[in-house]
């Protein structure tokens, strides 16, 4: 019996021990569990952590804005690739960087503020250089400071400005001239002087049109809205700018000579501006000689492209303002450009023709021996199209 008792014990004793053991193995099997299910929350949470930051640094990395953040200390914890040229010290940049030190440190006292830097180059830069605080539930988390480059912007908005006022410059002459001839023509009664005032006026109201004329042919060009480029020959431009501009040149008694190749030579083109660029060539040509100095158009092959010279023996152009002249209302000698009509728009319509056209206008000229602009457009294969309504149109003067 004791015996039993005894063995009845053990076994109960034994199965507590074991029953305690499985328990505490399985909050060991538990325990371990969990913190393995916890490292990999936490592998996890540190992987999105990472990708996030990655993926926070290439955007920066890859916009076209300088970036460059501190902690509230001041010290740079990050700048972005394109802030990096701006801060290398060399002279220029020097200035850049010690804009943005001083930005980042009144940043970090709270304050938002900008500046522009002026850079004189070459090439000579604008740069608008901001700085803000970066607050975020009243925990200060440093300053972040941006570099914009605004060098082109600005040169656009003077180029308007410069734009309008050229404009309303133009305008004001002759509107001015038409005032004062109204204010005349109102107390005069002599019938020859009235005819004289009549002919000024016209003249007047002529010049107004011409110029709102050049102004929308500009602007038409420039936005190369509703072009359309076809095979044209480029013997039948030719033909259409002569034949504009021959009442200008017999005026002036300049003689005209053409140079063509024996075969016809197409480029694909807005034909309207091609005649346009021509016409302004040898407009220039007739406007800047004297009686008698003859003017020569040559029309040629050159590799893959058409070339189309207007050469004259007028006045020449200084080598100085030679880049200058396509500019818009840029003019050399304005009383004379402007006795002979000319308000500054002829070559810079020939330029943009010559863009509209993958090719490109060059001038070559010496001041008392004459110039000569060559137009270059790509040459074409195709066959020439629609050309019926100038086909009685022959070019004038010699042939080579
Ligand atoms: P404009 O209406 O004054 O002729 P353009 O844009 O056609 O305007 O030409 C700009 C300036 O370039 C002219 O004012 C003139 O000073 C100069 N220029 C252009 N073509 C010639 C040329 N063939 N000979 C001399 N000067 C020229």
């Amino acid at each position: 019996m004791i015996v039993t008792l005894v063995v009845v014990a053990a076994v109960v004793v034994l199965a507590l021990t074991a029953a305690v053991a499985w328990r505490e193995h399985r909050h060991f099997v538990d325990a371990e569990e969990g913190r393995r299910r916890d490292d990999e929350l936490h592998r996890r949470q540190e992987h999105e952590v990472v990708e996030s930051e990655t993926r926070l640094r290439l955007s920066l990395d890859a916009i076209t804005q300088g970036v460059i953040m501190a902690d509230p200390d001041g010290t740079v914890l990050y700048r972005n690739p394109y802030a990096q040229p701006f801060i290398e010290a060399r002279h220029g940049e020097a200035l850049v960087e010690a804009a943005v030190a001083e930005l980042l440190a009144e940043a970090a006292r709270g304050r938002a503020v900008e500046r522009e830097v002026e850079l004189f180059g070459p090439p000579r830069q604008c740069l608008f250089v901001s700085a803000m605080p970066l607050r975020f539930e009243g925990r200060d988390y440093g300053s972040v400071a941006l570099i914009d480059d605004i060098t082109e912007p600005q040169r656009l908005d003077a180029m308007r400005r410069d734009f309008v006022a050229n404009i309303s410059h133009e305008l004001r002459t002759p509107m001015g001239a038409l005032s004062l001839l109204a204010e005349t023509l109102a107390e005069e009664t002599d019938p020859e002087v009235l005819s004289r005032l009549a002919v000024r006026v016209q003249a007047e109201a002529i010049r107004l049109s011409d110029i709102m004329d050049e102004l929308l042919e500009l602007s038409r060009i420039e936005s190369n809205e509703a072009s359309e480029q076809a095979p044209v020959a480029i013997q039948h431009v030719i033909s259409e700018a002569l034949t504009r501009v021959m009442p200008t040149a017999e005026d002036k008694e300049v003689p005209i000579e053409t140079v063509l190749p024996a075969l016809d030579l197409v480029v694909r083109a807005d034909r309207r501006q091609l005649t346009s660029a021509v016409f302004n060539l040898l407009d220039n040509a007739v406007k800047y000689s004297e009686a008698n100095q003859p003017v020569r158009v040559t029309t040629r092959m050159e590799g893959d492209w058409v070339e189309v010279e207007v050469r004259d023996l007028g006045y020449g152009i200084p080598q100085g303002h030679q880049e200058r002249i396509f500019e818009r209302f840029y003019q050399v000698d304005r009383s004379r450009g402007r006795s002979d009509g000319g308000v500054g728009l002829g070559l810079a319509i020939v330029r943009h023709v010559a863009t509209n056209h993958g090719g490109e206008v060059r001038v070559e000229s010496k001041v008392g021996e004459g110039s000569a602009f060559t137009l270059a457009v790509p040459v074409s294969d195709d066959e020439p199209v629609g050309q019926e309504d100038s086909q009685d149109l022959k070019p004038i003067g010699v042939q080579a």
